[in-house]
């Protein structure tokens, strides 16, 4: 008998990436196999394909992904061949202070391996034709969840972490700066939740989007004073919620300017150049009793809490994905994922 072989993307350098064969892993104790049916080009795997970011090289590419089960180890309890299910390819030991208290794990596997990091390439590895995880990251969907939509679980869980944080509910005016697919994502779950949701973006076409999302209104925060644009949507008051779903730390300073009492704002993206300050009066907080506050990631709980969105096709995800490519379209996949005409972009292994 032949042995199986299993392909994988390795992202070796700006603009670089090679497909790699190997034997199939072989299973033990609470490893499962997963044959990846789709796997979705995040902004981690896009900077490492332009050169943006270099550290990871070479980078076993791929964190947002679904497929259906191959085989599993002797100790798997919970999951079965096949069952479809979502990866959370971010691993975590479980019991340090981080993990317990559903944040980010601090102790990375080759620390807890007690070993050196690895020579070879390392990374999610999920733009593969099949993904070796530990039962706890595999998140078992419904047999009627729809694959393609289900490789957006990822991203999901942490908006539903990020709109959970800043506590959006019913009634709430939502003001949702950048309109990526993030910021998309972040428009349909405060929607769903009944608020009232804004977008602001400059680009035209990006903003015509979002009203198809459900967006009530979108701004052009170029097109005049952004915290006057908010409030003459808002009855004066201003934002109860700003998310901030882009790099650009102006836009994050200027969300300051229009929010209501009470006002929450969520610092969803990770802001750029490193180092940057902001200019806040503490009293402000004080006098308005406004919240500031950030989310990385994601946790079990949201994780969790997004497969049963998949598997209940609550939302349309669909929707978010602007094409899909195979394996060995790799690199034109990567090139229209860092388009700005793209949203998420989806590699079918
Ligand atoms: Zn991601
Ligand atoms: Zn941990």
């Amino acid at each position: 008998m032949a042995t199986e072989l299993m392909r994988r993307a390795v992202i070796v350098g700006p603009r670089r990436v090679e497909i790699e064969e190997s034997a199939l892993p072989g299973l033990a104790g609470d490893d499962v196999l997963v044959r990846v049916r789709h796997s979705a080009l995040c902004t981690f795997e896009q900077r490492a394909f332009t050169g943006a970011d270099t550290r990871f090289y070479p980078l076993y590419g791929g964190h947002e992904m679904a497929g259906v089960v191959e085989a599993t180890g002797p100790q798997v309890v919970n999951i079965k061949t096949g069952d479809k299910v979502a990866i959370w390819a971010i691993d975590r030991c479980g019991s340090c202070y981080s993990c317990r208290r559903g944040y980010a794990c601090e102790n990375v596997w080759f620390k807890r391996a007690g070993g050196e990091k690895p020579k070879g390439p390392m990374g999610p590895a999920g733009l593969a034709t099949h993904k070796l995880a530990k039962e706890y990251q595999v998140f078992k969907l419904s047999p009627d969840a729809d694959l393609l939509e289900a490789s957006l679980t990822e991203p999901l869980a942490c908006v539903l972490r990020s709109v959970n944080k800043a506590n959006v509910v019913a009634g709430d005016s939502v003001v949702i700066v950048g309109g990526g697919v993030m910021g998309l994502l972040h428009v349909m779950v405060c929607k769903g939740r009944g608020a009232q949701v804004i977008v602001s973006e400059p680009h035209a076409g990006r903003r015509a989007d979002s009203l198809k999302f459900g967006a009530s209104a979108a701004i052009d925060p170029n097109a005049g004073d952004f915290a006057e644009q908010v409030k003459g949507l808002t009855n004066g008051r201003g934002a109860d919620v700003i998310v901030v779903a882009t790099s650009y730390v102006p836009a994050l300073q200027a969300s300051f300017g229009a929010l209501a009492k009470g006002g929450r704002v969520m610092v969803y993206a990770r802001m750029e150049p490193k180092g940057a300050l902001l200019n806040l009066d503490p009293n402000w907080f004080h006098d308005n009793e406004i919240v500031l506050t950030g989310t990385i990631s994601t946790s079990p709980i949201e994780f969790q809490q997004s497969a049963q969105v998949v598997s209940s096709r609550a939302l349309d995800l669909r929707s978010v994905i602007s094409a899909t490519y195979s394996l060995d379209e790799i690199t034109p996949a990567f090139e229209a994922s860092v388009d700005l005409g793209t949203y998420r972009v989806v590699v079918n292994p």
